[in-house]
């Protein structure tokens, strides 16, 4: 049996027909960027998260650098952010010339609330919280930690749609929560597509008017903006699979649920669960310290893995100039030396899953 790492076909077919209703609807419709697909989305997942407004972007990497502009953060200022992290994340510190200031991750993954207070400077400005692989952060420590030092308080939500900690959804936490809708997110498009969310009607509204070369009423510019709108197909089709992301979730939670029950191999760690927190499983990351071994074992059956992710931020080649060396995060280097998301797809089969269960425990 093959097994690839994501099938995001299984995902189309499961609503073919609505998803193909929506496509011929928009392309007939004479109207293709920012219309009413586009506002219905923004409302829908707006009441989904719980935040006051959406606006809809081109990318999830958008919604990060265009939160940290609208929130009038550059150069000279700090940004605190895990140093485990996709490297889009960081970029979008580092495009509107902000410095990351990087935080090792804790046995979940996420930013070590703990070791945030000592990276505080008088340059910081605001916290980058990352929900990777789909488990919420420690969200208690982190809003009384930016409350206290009056920092903003931004979420990359890329992976976490849905995700809660305290049953309140990430994303709402702070200032801004960023989302990615590229295909293989939790939440996937046909195409590139993000947006942002917040409560804060200013923000909402500088973030609207910044997405539209900074033009509220066409041909008057307000600012210098960009050219990241969402455009009407995506929202249609995202609208779509919002109507049934509780059972994409629940779906996600249930293999993983029996990955976690069912896994039992002495080299291979599973992932461990927060308190308080939920996690949406945008990947299940095993920490397995043969991981060569491993790969080469599974791709042997037909098993197919990602490592998310082999090369940490700091040591990229693009953050060269920030001065970093191998064994500045040790903890960061570690976990990029032994991560492995094993298949995980809406759509997955039972005997899919088995055969994924029964090669690894025989590894
Ligand atoms: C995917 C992702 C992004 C970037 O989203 P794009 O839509 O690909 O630009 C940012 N942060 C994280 C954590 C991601 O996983």
């Amino acid at each position: 049996m093959k097994i690839m790492p994501n099938r995001l076909d299984r995902g189309f077919y499961k609503y073919q027909e609505e998803f193909e209703t929506k496509a011929i609807d928009v392309l007939r419709s004479g109207w293709y960027v920012l219309g009413k697909e586009v506002d219905a989305f923004e409302k829908e997942f707006a009441a989904y998260t719980g935040a006051k407004h959406c606006i809809g972007l081109a990318s999830g990497l958008d919604a990060l650098w265009i939160a940290f502009r609208i929130l009038g953060i550059g150069k000279g200022d700090e940004v605190i952010v895990q140093a485990n992290t996709y490297i889009a994340s960081v970029m979008g510190i580092t495009i509107n010339g902000a410095t990351p200031v990087f935080v090792e991750p804790d046995e979940y993954n996420n930013i070590d609330a703990t070791k945030i207070e000592e990276k505080i400077t008088d340059k910081t400005k605001a916290v980058l919280v990352v929900h990777l692989y789909g488990q919420a952060s420690n969200m208690d420590s982190i809003v009384a930690l930016t409350k206290k030092h009056n920092l903003r308080l931004v979420e990359d939500c890329a992976q976490s749609h849905g995700a809660c900690f305290n049953g309140q959804m990430t994303g709402t936490f702070g200032d801004i929560g960023c989302f990615s809708f590229y295909p293989s997110k939790n939440l996937g498009a046909f195409g590139d597509a993000g947006a942002i969310v917040t409560n804060n009607d200013k923000l909402a509204e500088d973030a609207r008017i910044f997405r539209n070369y900074g033009s509220e009423k066409r041909y008057h510019n307000k600012v210098v903006g960009a050219n990241s709108r969402l455009d009407e197909l995506q929202a249609g089709l995202l609208r779509v699979r919002l109507r049934h992301i509780k059972e994409l979730t629940i779906e996600r939670q249930k293999i993983c649920e029996r990955y976690l029950r069912e896994l039992n191999h002495n080299k291979i760690e599973l992932p461990l669960l927060r308190d308080n927190a939920t996690t949406v499983w945008h990947q299940f990351v095993i920490h397995c310290a043969k991981r060569q071994c491993l790969i080469e074992y599974l791709n042997v059956r037909e098993i197919g893995t990602i490592i998310h992710y082999p090369i940490p931020p700091h040591l990229s080649e693009a953050y060269a100039y920030l001065g970093y060396k191998k064994g500045s995060f040790p903890i960061t280097e570690k976990y990029a030396d032994e991560v492995l998301s094993i298949p995980l797809y809406n759509g997955m089969t039972e005997e899919e899953q088995s055969y994924v269960i029964n090669v690894l425990n025989e590894f």
